[in-house]
């Protein structure tokens, strides 16, 4: 079993709900503390434990000399530097495996296969991250709007909306594959 914790599913600081990845199905927990978002777990509900508050993800600050001594000079250029990697020859273009896609920068878990589609556009593409794990900010052409990642502020893409794809949400997170690293859906994510 695959437990997700969402955001703002409740007015209450004690109740949680939780998604699970693969049936959807929703259950509501009470906890005396918050727990970290987002939090994913595989383990029966009953034993999901708590952990303490925090309204976004645990930010991430380094230096570019860090990130430099972390990062491939590829993962640097498109996470640091806000590159794009080449139209149709990233890892994750056509990869439809069943896991998380966390943040190849600081591991948070951004985006969770069932959301993943083909969109033909020559990258990945997703139409929802988990919630709070995803930023936006407009471009400084004032046409696109940047995604990046909630914790590191990792380059990630660009998000487009009313394009019409048939998705829940009609958006379009266009990430570069160098952005994130997959995890099969029985790993537990980590943050
Ligand atoms: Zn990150």
């Amino acid at each position: 079993m695959f437990w997700h914790r969402t955001e703002g599913a409740s007015s209450s600081d004690d109740a949680f709900s939780f998604f699970n990845l693969s049936s959807g199905e929703r259950k509501f927990k009470k906890c005396a503390t918050w727990h970290a978002p987002p939090v994913l777990v595989d383990a029966p509900l009953s034993l999901v434990k708590c952990q303490r508050k925090m309204a976004a993800p645990t930010p991430i600050h380094k230096t570019e000399d860090e990130w430099k001594v972390i990062l491939s000079p590829e993962q640097f250029r498109i996470l640091r530097q806000k590159g794009t990697e080449l139209k149709g020859t990233g890892e994750y273009n056509k990869f439809y495996e069943e896991g998380i896609y966390n943040c190849a920068g600081c591991g948070t878990p951004l985006y969770k296969s069932t959301t993943k589609f083909d969109s033909g556009c020559g990258w990945p593409a997703f139409y929802e991250g988990f919630p709070g794990a995803i930023n936006r900010s407009a471009d400084p052409d004032g046409r696109r709007t940047e995604i990046t990642c909630a914790a590191c502020g990792g380059h990630l893409g660009h998000v487009f909306r009313g394009e019409g794809f048939k998705v829940p949400t009609d958006e379009r997170h266009c990430v570069n594959s160098i952005s994130v690293k997959f995890v099969p859906g029985n790993a537990t994510a980590s943050i």
